[in-house]
């Protein structure tokens, strides 16, 4: 059998994330990850499936020695699931940014590769690293179609009111300074899956998709399609995450900058890498750690973990009255997948949206945990397997 898997990749500043899709049955064949890129220590995990995890720590010196060993894995004559790279169709990538020119994904073109590097002033933390992985593979595995798949992309249908910012409008004019939001993929995603669950056209619903992991953001999706979302002109706005603050009033940011002397990048890394659970609790950006915390009585913990709360609590208020009503509320994410006591935290006093939950279902993890008029589902994210499914459609769309 030939050329019938996608490979699909997330390349990161450490670390490489990847996915082997058979293309029709959308099987997942093995998933595994390289994590700490460029160092002698770094670890490789690999789960070909139906078969042992395979793990190993080794030097991985870039991001190429990285792409290479993945394909070594999956070709591999023992723990391998392919033969060679015939078998593989085409490559998918997660790209973060694709700002106003990438409303859907693209087939990689030499075209594509520059808007993407235009786009780097937007994420110059994660765009030069999918770059990094497009290239790699041109090199590595010639001569396969690849293909980018934003995260911005779903919330370009925005409406402009839910994407302006207060500020002169000339600096959206003449910089691009307005809401992008990220993690479109997963909003994507869970809101078809619920759509399909509830039996109902997504062309009919107003859904709330609530992704929250270590990242958190939530989106307001109506009709199919995203009209808010709560993450910004970068990742750092909106929901309380693990270590970002999310919203605050702008002024603090001067004021800090003014009374403590801080300069840009120390503003930037106080907001994005010791604020939000991690801040509040001084000690950790797990959830599980604030949990058991806040179990324990932890004054902080219990704090940190009900500002997180109260900010999505907020979110769906706001988003169920910009959409006129409210059919379903979705939890993603490690957190919104797992953590029982926050979607009970986020939930209780909504009954007047129709919000009620089952207490039952909600510890048990099922995919509908309420009894109201609105749906409360969670559902686990698959973004590797929409990253596939686009892949394959422009590919086979290229190829008539
Ligand atoms: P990322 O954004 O890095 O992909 P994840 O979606 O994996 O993050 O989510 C990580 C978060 O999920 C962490 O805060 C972790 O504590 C939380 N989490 C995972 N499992 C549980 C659980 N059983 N209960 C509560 N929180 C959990």
């Amino acid at each position: 059998m030939i050329e019938i898997n996608i490979l699909v990749l997330n390349c990161g500043s450490s670390s490489a994330k990847f996915q082997l899709i058979q293309a029709e049955t959308e099987d997942n064949l093995a998933r595994g990850i390289v994590e700490r890129i460029g160092t002698t220590d770094a670890i490789v995990r690999y789960q070909p499936k139906g078969r042992n995890e395979y793990r190993e720590v080794t030097e991985i010196s870039n991001h190429a020695v990285a792409i290479q060993k993945i394909i070594d894995m999956l070709t591999h004559p023992r723990h391998g699931m392919i033969k060679n790279l015939d078998e593989i169709m085409a490559i998918g990538h997660r790209v973060v940014h694709g700002a106003e020119k990438f409303a859907n994904s693209v087939v990689i073109t030499d075209e594509v590769i520059q808007q993407i590097e235009d786009c780097i002033k937007f994420a110059p933390l994660h765009n030069p690293h999918n770059l990094k992985g497009i290239k790699e593979c041109a090199r590595i595995i010639p001569g396969k179609p690849q293909v980018g798949v934003f995260d911005t992309a779903f919330h370009q249908q925005m409406p402009p009111s839910s994407y302006i910012y207060a500020l002169p409008y000339s600096l959206y004019k003449k910089m691009g300074i307005r809401r992008y939001g990220f993690h479109g993929t997963s909003h994507y995603y869970v809101s078809r899956k619920a759509a399909e669950i509830l039996k109902r056209p997504v062309e009919e619903l107003k859904m709330i998709t609530c992704h929250l992991g270590n990242g958190a953001s939530i989106t307001a999706v109506k009709g199919g399609i995203s009209v808010d979302t709560s993450m910004g002109f970068t990742p750092l706005e909106g929901l309380v995450m693990g270590t970002r603050c999310g919203d605050i009033d702008p002024a603090i940011i001067t004021y800090l900058m003014e009374r403590e002397g801080l300069k840009p990048a120390e503003m930037d890394k106080l907001m994005n890498s010791q604020s939000g659970l991690k801040g509040i609790s001084e000690r950790s950006n797990d959830m599980r750690e604030i949990i058991e915390g806040a179990e324990r009585g932890e004054y902080q913990f219990k704090l940190a973990l009900d500002v997180f709360s109260l900010r999505i609590k907020k979110y769906i208020g706001a988003y169920a009255a910009e959409m006129g009503g409210l059919d379903a509320v979705i939890f993603t994410g490690g957190i919104g997948e797992n953590a029982v006591k926050v979607r009970e935290l986020v939930c209780e006093g909504l009954e007047f949206l129709g919000i009620v939950i089952d207490k039952e279902k909600n510890n048990q993890k099922s995919l509908t945990i309420s009894t109201g008029r609105t749906a409360v589902l969670c559902i686990p994210t698959n973004e590797e397997l929409v990253i596939a499914q686009e892949t394959k459609k422009l590919v086979e769309e290229k190829r008539t």
